[in-house]
């Protein structure tokens, strides 16, 4: 403690009971149901706030001397318990690292550290007519960092890339407390892209502390379309033909019809059938060949029109809608989730019908397919449940996980499109990696031989979570 507030200041480290219950979880649902059981499990022991790359590095020094474990924290927003201090030590809180250091216009580069919020981020660009594209619906709530760390993937991806698209350079502490700053520049071949390394280590290989990101000018046009197909099939063929046409809309999802009558609804529209909503954005030209194309191949392909109103009403709400769950979660009873998969074109209604069958048993299912790509695409499953009791809560909560897990991966599909690993899906990650875990195992031992960082994340180094018998073997 004494050396931590020698690097940080006295008032930039806690050890208050508020602090430390605020950072023992993230937005996990399991940990909201611990939270409303009144339990606090892996506090941490204390909290730091350092103001600087250099007190990033001392803190690595202070907690590598000692082999206090130490677990880099963005904003909390993570839904799958990775930020989650399962082994107490320090919680590094990076968002006062939230400077934009530099933003080069001819290059289209801006260059921010970690702990800025996305929204931030974001609003400093537009002011200046850039924007970098990344929006997950955790905007206000989610920093630079944590995307990188957890290979995000925002709502308009299918234009502007995911999290690993966009980074052009990243500068980070690693495990050993050296500073890394790797080149600027759009493609390089020199070995293995170290880069991606870090992005999706969730924490466990040292402190990702700025990132030189790819921008774009602001769009001047924006245009929504939006059909109702019978059913998921033709919808997703409609999305397939215009993603291998080599076009990039920037918002394309398919809801399937539990989704959809939820999703008309809210804008006071009723139809049988599955919605397929488009966002296109760009200039003039780019915008006028994508919509004709777009409604060339709905129409053709059998689906009725809906006009722009579904596609603006999900645009203006759509930051609102995850936070939603937070209504049902302090029922001593309800539990919600969402499930995000991946796979390719050829797979995805097996995949689709494999989590479904399997939920089934368990919980009320919607899905939407979203994060397009000429090859496949994702799906968002959001399920509703209820326990037998409150005491039962965690139970019910991780049977319906075990299914929908162990059916996404008989199905073939990824477990993990965009939200990552955390506590929730490590023995599943091991069962999807195969021989490559192991290969990560190694990377981890040779880089945090004493298991400093994040241990027990993405379940390198004991979980004593897994240990209460909740994450079972996969
Ligand atoms: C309502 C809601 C909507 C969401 N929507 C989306 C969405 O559209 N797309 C999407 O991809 N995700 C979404 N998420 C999930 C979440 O917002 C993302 O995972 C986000 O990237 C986490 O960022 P954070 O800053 O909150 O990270 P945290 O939750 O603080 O941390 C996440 C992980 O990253 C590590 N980490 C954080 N910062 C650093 C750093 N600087 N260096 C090294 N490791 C670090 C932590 O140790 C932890 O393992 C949503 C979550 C919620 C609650």
């Amino acid at each position: 403690m004494d050396e931590v507030r020698a690097v940080v200041g006295a008032g930039h480290v806690s050890t208050g009971q508020t602090d430390r219950w605020g950072y023992g979880r993230d937005l996990w649902p399991q940990a909201q149901i611990w939270q409303r059981q009144g339990r606090n499990p892996f506090p941490p022991d204390l909290v730091a706030w350092p103001g600087s790359v250099a007190e990033v590095q001392q803190l690595v020094a202070v907690c590598r001397k000692h082999r206090v474990p130490l677990v880099p924290y963005g904003a909390g927003s993570g839904v799958c318990g990775s930020a989650i201090p399962e082994h107490g030590g320090l919680v590094m809180d990076l968002k006062r690292l939230s400077a934009i250091r530099h933003l080069d216009p001819v290059s289209g580069l801006v260059e921010a550290e970690a702990g800025l919020i996305g929204q931030l981020l974001e609003d400093q660009l537009h002011a200046q007519g850039w924007t970098m594209g990344h929006y997950p619906s955790s905007i206000n709530s989610s920093t630079l960092g944590g995307y990188l760390a957890t290979r995000s993937a925002g709502q308009l991806s299918s234009r502007y890339g995911k999290i690993e698209d966009m980074v052009v350079a990243l500068e980070a502490v690693l495990p050993d407390g050296q500073l890394w700053r790797s080149v600027p520049t759009p493609r390089s071949a020199t070995g293995p892209d170290l880069k991606q390394l870090l992005i999706g280590s969730e924490g466990t290989l040292g402190v990702i502390t700025a990132a030189t990101m790819r921008i774009w000018p602001l769009p001047p046009v924006r245009q929504f379309q939006s059909y109702v197909f019978p059913s998921v099939g033709p919808g997703l063929e409609a999305m397939r033909e215009i993603m291998q046409k080599g076009l990039r809309p920037a918002v394309v999802r398919l809801y399937d019809e539990a989704d959809t009558s939820l999703a008309l609804g809210s804008v006071g529209l009723e139809a049988e059938g599955c919605l397929l909503i488009w966002m296109l954005e760009g200039d003039d030209a780019g915008v006028e060949l994508e919509s004709n194309a777009v409604s060339d191949t709905c129409l053709r392909r059998g689906g009725i029109s809906m006009g722009r109103k579904p596609g603006e009403h999900w645009y203006a709400h759509r930051h609102s809608m995850g936070y939603r769950q937070a209504q049902i979660l302090p029922d001593p009873t309800g539990l919600v989730d969402t499930f995000e998969v991946a796979t390719t074109w050829a797979n995805l209604i097996p995949l689709y019908d494999a989590v479904r069958r399997a939920l089934k048993q368990h919980a009320y299912t919607m899905a939407h397919f979203s994060h397009a790509y000429p090859e496949g695409c994702s799906i968002y499953f959001t399920a509703l449940w209820e326990a037998e009791n409150p005491e039962s809560s965690e139970d019910a909560y991780r049977a319906a996980w075990d299914s929908a897990l162990s059916a996404c991966r008989e199905a073939g599909g990824t477990i993990s499109h965009h939200h990552g690993i955390g506590r929730q899906k490590a023995a599943w990650l091991k069962a999807e990696l195969g021989p490559a875990y192991d290969m990560l195992t190694t990377i981890k031992q040779a880089l945090d031989p004493d298991n400093i960082f994040n241990p027990g994340n993405l379940g390198l180094g004991p979980s004593r979570w897994m240990a209460t018998g909740a994450g079972r073997d996969a």
